[in-house]
């Protein structure tokens, strides 16, 4: 598999540069360099490749990155908690990203004019459903249809075979569905048959490592051996690794003549584009935004709606644990299956919803867990282990492999409580100024939360089995700020200059030849895990910025 080496700028003027390559970025990368645009791809983060260097993150998926960026702090206003988790190394967060990709439906891009909260999208399903299509066939998805309501099927051919439900799934499936609720194969971006592009060559599954700590043989998507060596192969692009851009410069007609950036000598650089394009991703582009503040863009650049940093959202999230007695000493066998789960429980009461049934808005959805996996530092036993020696070894013979886990993932509504801000003192290690940020989850949020523990344990016990652990408060056990790692909104697109950051293509309203792709530019974000999404709207971004440079309008 080539290697999309970091590569020198000199001798190469790209008509556009990208800052980021992960998804967003690398698939701007992709659909620029295919359209013959000469392309220029800015990463903070070091150079990285997953074939040879397996060893990333083998122990805790965040060698470079994670919780914790060395030299690159941000800060929490008085009474707020957000933890962001970030990636430096090309690929960005691709690299350790759980590859659950549904499709948003159609509810999900006008959920306003459904309830009344939030915005709508100025774009609906219909405008981006042929990119879903396209982003499906090119990143590789394993799932399959289910036609159910606002959870759009993909067209024949498109998806892999999924892998076989486990014993512990088929499980979950017969008690939600004596409950009502659907459970049905899930979706992810695995190759579960080979793709054999020349630049970037994918392996099918072999259902053998663990996803997180890198796919070496490119089943698992990421940017890193799927769009940019793709895009390396069209000889259009060049990548320059450890490039922490610092602004992006406006010339006298308020167009963007290019961006600064800092090398990791702490040199600067000025790299010159027709057009500038950030996928640093949402709270990055942001702070991007923000830092590219002059004497014509005091309030920061593309800002004059003051909706940057504004709107951000999380995805709900919190975890209930069943113990089944029926899954107690089954016989051993390699229940590995692809790292993720091969089923999972899509919302399934919009109808309830829209007749008022529920005290909350919006959905949410499962991703569930339990198999006989390879062990972390301990064995989860559901705390029905009791003693040591040969007493804790049969209690671990027994009970191991007996605990089903439901992960709650759902809808946060955007609110005036939560948005990030440059801190007023602190800056990093590059003199850049940092984020602050400020949150606060509303009674929408946890209501909602409330419900899905419930559900869960309706299930659970419908299974025989009862919850492990106490089952807390819903304002306890909903996950803080950032920490399902899905923040979107902070520079939002809209119909209307006066309310959002960009047009319906990621076009920012204030500078013609700026185009955000990350996701940022999210109006809502629906329970559904963000990243498809912003890689069929990177595409359909980039379309549109290739076909107005074609028509020389850039
Ligand atoms: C453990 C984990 C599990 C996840 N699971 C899922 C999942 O199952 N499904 C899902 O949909 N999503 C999931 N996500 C979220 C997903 O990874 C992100 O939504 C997605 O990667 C965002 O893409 P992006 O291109 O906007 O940002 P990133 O992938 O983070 O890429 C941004 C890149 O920009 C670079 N950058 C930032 N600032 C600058 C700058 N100033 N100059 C130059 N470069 C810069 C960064 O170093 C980084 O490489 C998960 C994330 C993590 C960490
Ligand atoms: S389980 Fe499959 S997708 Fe995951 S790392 Fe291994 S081969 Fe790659």
């Amino acid at each position: 598999m080539p290697k999309s080496k970091a590569a020198s700028k000199a001798g190469f003027e790209p008509d556009v540069v990208v800052v980021g390559s992960g998804a967003a970025g690398g698939m701007a990368a992709y659909v620029l360099t295919r359209a013959g645009i000469k392309t220029l791809v800015l990463e903070a983060g070091r150079d990285y490749d997953p074939v040879p260097e397996k060893h990333f993150g083998f122990y805790d998926a965040t060698a470079n990155g994670g919780w914790d960026v060395p030299g690159e702090p941000y800060t929490n206003a008085p009474g707020s908690v957000f933890r962001w988790w970030r990636s430096r190394m090309l690929g960005g967060r691709t690299n350790h990203w759980g590859r659950h990709v549904p499709r948003f439906g159609p509810y999900d891009f006008k959920s306003h004019s459904r309830d009344g909260l939030g915005m709508d999208w100025p774009i609906s399903y219909d405008d981006v459903a042929p990119y879903y299509d396209r982003t499906e066939r090119l990143i590789g998805v394993y799932g399959a249809n289910a036609g159910l309501e606002n959870h759009p099927d993909s067209p024949p051919g498109i998806l892999h075979t999924p892998p076989k439900p486990r014993v512990t799934e088929l499980m979950i499936r017969a008690g939600a569905n004596a409950l009502g609720i659907p459970c049905v194969p899930s979706r992810y971006a695995v190759l579960t048959r080979p793709m054999d592009d020349p630049h970037a060559p994918r392996q099918a599954c072999f259902y053998a490592t663990p996803c997180g700590r890198g796919c070496a043989i490119g089943a698992a998507f990421q940017s890193t051996t799927s769009l940019l060596p793709m895009a390396m192969g069209t000889g259009k692009a060049r990548i320059i690794t450890n490039a922490m851009v610092s602004r992006i410069v406006t010339g006298p007609d308020g167009k963007a003549t290019g961006v600064e950036y800092v090398g990791k000598d702490g040199s600067r650089h000025f790299v010159k584009a027709r057009a500038v394009v950030l996928a640093a991703s949402a709270c990055e582009t942001a702070r991007l935004l923000l830092n590219s503040k002059d004497g014509g863009h005091p309030e920061g650049l593309a800002n004059s709606s003051g909706q940057v940093g504004k709107n951000l959202m999380d995805t709900t999230g919190t975890n209930v644990t069943g113990h089944i007695p029926a899954l107690e000493n089954r016989p051993r066998y390699n229940e590995d299956g692809a790292e993720m789960a091969h089923l999972y429980i899509p919302w399934w009461l919009y109808k309830e919803q829209a007749a008022g049934k529920l005290d909350f808005p919006r959905g949410y959805h499962y991703e569930i867990g339990g198999r006989f996996s390879q062990p972390g530092a301990g064995l989860s036993l559901g705390g029905n282990e009791d003693g040591y020696g040969l007493s804790l070894k049969e209690d671990a013979r027994r009970y191991y492999g007996a605990q089903l886990g439901f992960t709650v993932r759902g809808e946060m509504i955007p609110n005036s409580d939560s948005y990030c801000e440059l801190d007023p003192q602190m800056k990093d290690k590059f003199g850049i100024p940092v984020l602050r940020f400020h949150w606060k989850w509303s009674q929408h949020e946890i209501r909602q939360i409330a419900h899905g523990m419930q559900t869960a344990k309706d299930i659970i016990e419908r299974l025989g089995g009862k919850v492990v652990g106490p089952m807390l408060p819903p304002e306890q056990a909903i996950a803080v700020g950032g920490w399902i790692i899905h923040e979107v909104g902070t520079t939002r697109m809209g119909a209307s200059a006066s309310d959002s950051v960009t047009d319906g293509f990621g076009k920012t309203w204030d500078v013609d030849n700026l185009v955000l792709v990350d996701g940022g530019i999210f109006t809502s974000n629906a329970h559904k895990n963000p990243t498809l999404t912003i890689m069929a709207l990177a595409w359909r971004n980039m379309d549109r910025l290739a076909d107005r440079m074609r028509k020389n309008e850039i």
